[in-house]
């Protein structure tokens, strides 16, 4: 709940309130809260049931209210009702503190639900109602007995001025001394007090508040027995009880005695109907006889006792609210902004260093993805205890919102180190948890900014760590980095790229280039792989490497890839019908992690394949490693749709990953690429031979087809034909080139003694 709406509540309940205690008696009473009520809720329909009946109402055509339908509803706690010439309506209601089957209910029509914030003022509207109502009765009661109108009037103007302290929330302790100095007066007696039963010892009271007792006789009662004294008495038994013959009787607080107190009477105070506590009044009048009147009205004071201390507690609750995330129980941002601006105010004055690290976790996405939002709730609940059992004492760790975490290091207890800090932290996320039965593993990544000398604010601190957490995710998962100040400029720069990128694809500013593949054994052009570039209108030709991280960041990928996908299906389309010798040529498009499991890929590139016409043989969908063990359950799903349509799936950048042959073998690949790391020099580094040697044998005896990409001199060309490699790829062969060079060389090749000669051009 939002502190504004908190203000808003109590401003309504205190305008309630002075509407319904002026009434002047208790019928009005009732009408005028069932009005309020409706109108502050925007309600066309309202009403009071006390005992099974409808004392009150608004709205009712005819003033007719099925009171049993109605209260069937209340009781069921039905969020809508029908009424009869007027509709469906939503139905909100609450009960009154007092009294157990009183309600205050409201209606309105239509289907507009009624928010946290109507359904908290609508308790506290139905606890001050009760509360003025019963007040109403105890003075009809006294009307016929004692009590003068000027009495009356006293004791509503001291009620009504508690329940407003109640209301503005004010301190506790202000209300509770307004109630002892307010039945003290009215019921004319020396003194008045109100105790709480300790909360670590249900057999002690304490006491909280007091009218009229001299200061050394409240030190020598501030503690006493539950079941001693009236108080004691009222708390232990939960009834009101009277005492007369203080001296003499036998279970009395001796020290009350010994100053001249005769007579006592006292009443419990409940919160959520449970005792908790007592009020008492105490008379050294001879004879001072408490009638039933003097009952009635203590039991009123009592009541209003009962509500300012369960107000204080859900004050507390809402506070908690306010700043604390209800998901993770951490801190919220408010609280840890203000946290951050008083360490940073310490910081300027003891030229102390504070630190903030932004924590934000790689790929939960998935995880909400794959697992559903009960997994990733959990994670995050797990994901905060593992951060607190990273900190000290002073430190703070805040849930800012989403995946984004942020702790803030104090010098409070030694000097700060927040790489340390965040190393722990990375550590400390490693283990898989354990979601719905599957381990699941997770990094984060944690941008860190310090501050000397408290020489930033808060807002700047966060935003220079979170410039610097979107530098260590692009260093990879599971990494931290410092802020460093040409970072601001870096994130304007980046911004304003990312706008560009989402217009890129409107303005048609992608272009794709080719790179031929060719048969090491016969040096024939086997295929073509596309390769994105983006035609800025003033950077130029932007390599994809500058650009497909963001787009993936984004989300932007996914256009993009299919964009790509359709484009090259359609360019290398054209090639294999105009050029007979083309015919059964083959095009390799690239796919992102971020496209790789996607639940609707295999329908897409089943519908671009046929809009355009492609025999989805001779398609090959390149995938990384890292997209495949994201998700391997879904990843496996995907492919197998896709390889169920025919299309070839080839595993790109092999070896660089965490590639094992249990992964290779788990899905549908038809093809290995080894990296280019392990290709280019194969000729003179043992080492990179081996690696090369290796999977090209491994291929073969898994019958894949082995691809080796970046072929660069004659010399690694001749290693990987002795390796007995299928494809090679690389400048050596072929530099990526535009579609009109492809066709060029296409058309060349039409009149050549031999394709090889075309594409085997020597650097
Ligand atoms: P990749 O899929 O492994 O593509 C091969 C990259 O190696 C290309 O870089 C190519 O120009 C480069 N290359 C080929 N032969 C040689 C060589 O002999 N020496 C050297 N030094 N490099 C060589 P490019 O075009 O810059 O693409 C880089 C990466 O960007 C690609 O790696 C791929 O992961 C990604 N990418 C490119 N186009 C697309 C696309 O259309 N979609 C997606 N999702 N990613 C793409
Ligand atoms: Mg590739
Ligand atoms: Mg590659």
């Amino acid at each position: 709940m939002t502190r504004i709406a908190e203000g808003w509540i109590s401003a309504q309940l205190a305008e309630f309130l002075g509407a319904i205690t002026s009434a002047g008696e208790r019928g009005a009473a009732a009408d005028r809260g069932v009005v309020w009520a409706a109108e502050t809720l925007e309600a066309e329909l309202g009403a009071v049931i006390e005992g099974g009946h409808v004392t009150a109402s608004v709205g009712f055509p005819g003033g007719r209210v099925d009171v049993r339908h109605l209260i069937a509803a209340v009781a069921a706690r039905a969020q809508e009702i029908d009424v009869k010439g007027v509709g469906r309506c939503r139905l909100t209601s609450a009960p009154f503190e007092t009294d157990g089957d009183g309600h205050l209910v409201v209606a309105r029509l239509g289907d507009q639900p009624f928010s946290r914030e109507e359904a908290t003022l609508m308790r506290g509207m139905a606890r001050s109602l009760s509360l003025t109502l019963d007040v109403f009765s105890a003075l009809d009661r006294e009307r016929s007995l004692r009590a003068t109108l000027q009495e009356r009037q006293l004791l509503l103007e001291r009620l009504s001025a508690i329940q407003r302290a109640i209301t503005r929330r004010a301190p506790l302790s202000d209300t509770l001394d307004a109630i002892t100095a307010g039945a003290r007066e009215l019921l004319d007696t020396e003194a008045s007090a109100v105790r709480l039963v300790d909360q670590d010892d249900e057999h002690t009271s304490s006491l909280v508040s007091s009218a009229g007792l001299p200061p050394e006789t409240a030190a020598e009662v501030a503690r006493a027995p539950v079941g001693v004294g009236a108080s004691g008495h009222a708390i232990a038994e939960d009834r009101l009880v009277v005492m007369y013959d203080y001296a003499k009787a036998t279970s009395v607080l001796p020290q009350l005695a010994a100053r001249g107190f005769v007579a006592a009477m006292a009443a419990p105070v409940r919160e959520a109907g449970r005792v908790i506590g007592s009020i008492s009044v105490a008379s050294t009048q001879l004879g001072r006889h408490f009638d039933e009147n003097d009952q009635e009205i203590l039991a009123a004071f009592a009541e209003h006792a009962s509500l300012a201390l369960t107000d204080a507690r859900t004050m507390d609750e809402m506070q908690h609210l306010a700043f604390h995330d209800v998901l993770t129980g951490l801190p919220n941002r408010a609280l840890f902004f203000e946290r951050l601006d008083h360490a940073l105010a310490r910081a300027r004055r003891d030229h102390g260093q504070v630190a903030v690290l932004f924590l934000d976790l790689d790929r939960f996405k998935n995880v909400n993805d794959s697992l559903g939002h009960a997994a990733g709730d959990q994670l995050l609940i797990n994901v905060s205890e593992r951060l607190r059992g990273c900190l000290r004492e002073p430190d703070t760790a805040a849930r800012l919102g989403g995946d984004e975490f942020a702790v803030l290091i104090e010098e409070a207890s030694g000097p700060v180190d927040a790489a340390t800090v965040a190393d722990r932290i990375l550590e400390a996320l490693r283990p898989p948890f354990l979601l719905s039965g599957s381990e699941v593993s997770i990094s984060g990544s944690i941008g860190i900014a310090v501050s000397s000398h408290g020489q930033a604010d808060a807002g700047t601190m966060l935003r220079d760590a979170d410039l610097a957490m979107y530098r260590a995710k692009m260093d990879g998962s599971g990494s931290s980095f410092h802020f460093e100040p040409g970072m601001h400029s870096a994130a304007v720069q980046r911004l304003q790229l990312e706008g560009e990128l989402r217009r890129a694809l409107e303005r048609n500013e992608f272009v794709l280039h080719y790179q031929p593949l060719v048969d090491l054994r016969t040096g024939d052009l086997h295929s073509v792989e596309a390769l994105v570039r983006w035609e800025h209108p003033t950077l130029g030709l932007v390599p994809p490497s500058d650009f497909i991280p963001l787009a993936e960041d984004t989300g932007l990928i996914v256009p993009i890839g299919y964009w790509i996908l359709r484009e090259a299906l359609r360019q290398v389309h054209r090639w294999q019908t105009d050029f007979p010798a083309a015919c059964m040529l083959g095009v390799s498009v690239n796919l992102s992690a971020r496209q790789v499991p996607r639940a609707d890929l295999a329908a897409r590139v089943q519908e671009i394949l046929a809009d355009e016409r492609f025999d989805p043989s001779l398609l090959t969908l390149e995938v990384t490693e890292t997209a495949l063990l994201r998700d391997t359950e879904a990843a496996d799903v995907c492919l197998q749709e896709l390889k169920r349509m025919g299309v070839r799936l080839a595993l790109d950048d092999f070896g660089t990953g965490y590639s094992s042959l249990g992964h290779v073998l788990r899905f549908p690949i038809d093809a290995l690429k080894v990296d280019r790391s392990f290709v280019t020099g194969v000729a003179t580094s043992e080492e990179r031979a081996a690696v090369a040697r290796a999977i090209i044998s491994m291929g073969r005896m898994l019958n894949l087809e082995t691809v080796a990409e970046g072929i660069e001199t004659d010399a690694d060309l001749a290693s990987l034909r002795a390796f007995d490699c299928d494809l090679g790829q690389g400048f050596l062969l072929a530099r990526p080139m535009p579609a009109r060079m492809i066709e060029q060389r296409l058309r060349a090749g039409q009149h050549a003694d031999s394709r090889q000669s075309t594409f085997r051009v020597s650097a």
